[in-house]
């Protein structure tokens, strides 16, 4: 598609991506004793995931993420002062875990952009959940650089790693990112990851009707019975470049038809509360799962939508709290991180939000106004992670 075509298509101001900011409220109360246990916010969800962006960066310009003509040589980006430390991104890991996170997952931007990234891996593998087990570490990217991070971060105790890719074909692939990347490349960071030993690999495939839907078919056939889980995204309105429309929106249930109508998938039950992909298993000659054969998910957040056990924070990578990929302001955490707030007044201002929580975006996202109309613009994937 042609770049002036893509540029009538959206109308997109440069300005800054970044939503409202609050401050968050610490109850005069928490001045010495750290509060801890689960949390659950106010339609019973606890707090189980956090998703930590390190980076604002990204060597990828993916159109319904990233798109080029924001984020070009103009975009302010964020300077390494106002980053979280890794000490940081550790201190606020320990007492989101003190009420009951159990799964970390780095995201960015590309998160292996980020200077030595193990380093806050190993930090992180030293924590311990509430039942004193080891968070289940894992990690998005967009597999540019997997080939040669895998090993140490595996090493740092990283667990297991989802990869980004949208297609198979190069030309389609780079529809879809806007950069001049082999998709060979990113071949070969999934098998240095396999090779590491990383587990439950995941490649997750963002559909959008009419640029790589297509491909569909082809990268079934590819992960199918590599013990690598393929994931079908639904394209989503996340933040406010990427010209969303709802007709390039492949539903989950035609990726299903149309994979059933090649070869045969039975649905399997979810693996963990909170999960976000359906999931449907290759079926063996006797029409039953074939775990040899592994399995795919769809992610339906436009046609399915997933709220009501939606367990998942996330913390942007200049410490500001947001409670769903939708919202539209959060709270900045890292004023009271370098301000002299004690881990008990920080854990308390965590609480306060959590327990404050009714996001729930993709069940009301028919009915909303074009522009949510509450005066903020959607964040931003790139800025909190997917
Ligand atoms: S739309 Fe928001 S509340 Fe709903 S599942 Fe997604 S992140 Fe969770």
């Amino acid at each position: 598609m042609g770049h002036n075509l893509r540029m009538a298509e959206r109308v997109i101001p440069i300005v800054d991506q970044r939503s409202k900011v609050l401050q968050p409220q610490v109850p005069a109360a928490a001045t010495h004793t750290l509060a801890t246990g689960q949390l659950y916010d106010t339609r019973a969800r606890p707090l189980r995931d956090l998703r930590i962006s390190v980076t604002d960066r990204c060597n990828f310009r993916c159109g319904y993420c990233m798109p080029k003509e924001v984020f070009g040589k103009e975009y302010r980006y964020l300077s390494h002062d106002d980053l979280l430390r890794f000490e940081e991104i550790t201190r606020l890991a320990r007492l989101f875990m003190a009420h009951g996170v159990h799964k970390i997952r780095l995201t960015g931007g590309e998160p292996l952009l980020r200077k030595h990234l193990e380093r806050l891996v190993e930090q992180l593998a030293e924590l311990r959940t509430t039942e004193g087990r080891v968070p289940d570490l894992t990690l998005t990217t967009n597999g540019s650089l997997l080939a040669r991070k895998a090993r140490a971060l595996k090493d740092a105790g990283l667990q297991r790693v989802t990869v980004s890719l949208d297609s198979l074909d190069d030309a389609v692939f780079r529809r879809m990112n806007d950069v001049d990347f082999p998709v060979a490349e990113v071949l070969a960071g999934i098998e240095a990851a396999q090779a590491a030993g990383l587990a439950h690999i995941k490649v997750n495939m963002v559909v959008k009707r009419g640029t790589n839907d297509h491909e569909i078919p082809r990268m079934a056939r590819h992960f199918r019975g590599t013990g690598i889980t393929l994931r079908f995204i639904e394209y989503m309105d996340v933040g406010a470049t990427n010209g969303w429309r709802m007709d390039q929106v492949v539903p989950s249930a035609e990726v299903i038809a149309r994979l059933r109508a090649e070869l045969p998938l039975v649905p399997l039950a979810p693996s963990a509360l909170g999960e976000t992909a359906q999931r449907w298993g290759w079926a063996g000659a006797d029409g039953r799962h074939d775990p040899g054969l592994g399995e795919v998910g769809v992610i339906s957040s436009v046609t399915q939508a997933f709220c009501g056990d939606c367990n998942r924070a996330r913390l942007s990578m200049e410490g500001r709290l947001y409670l769903c990929l939708f919202a539209t302001q959060g709270w900045d955490l890292r004023s009271l991180l370098r301000g002299a707030a004690s881990d008990a007044q920080i854990s308390a201002a965590i609480a306060n939000i959590w327990q404050g929580r009714s996001d729930r975006y993709s069940e009301l996202r028919a009915s909303l106004p074009a522009d949510t109309g509450t005066g903020g613009r959607r964040i931003e994937m790139s800025y909190i992670g997917g």
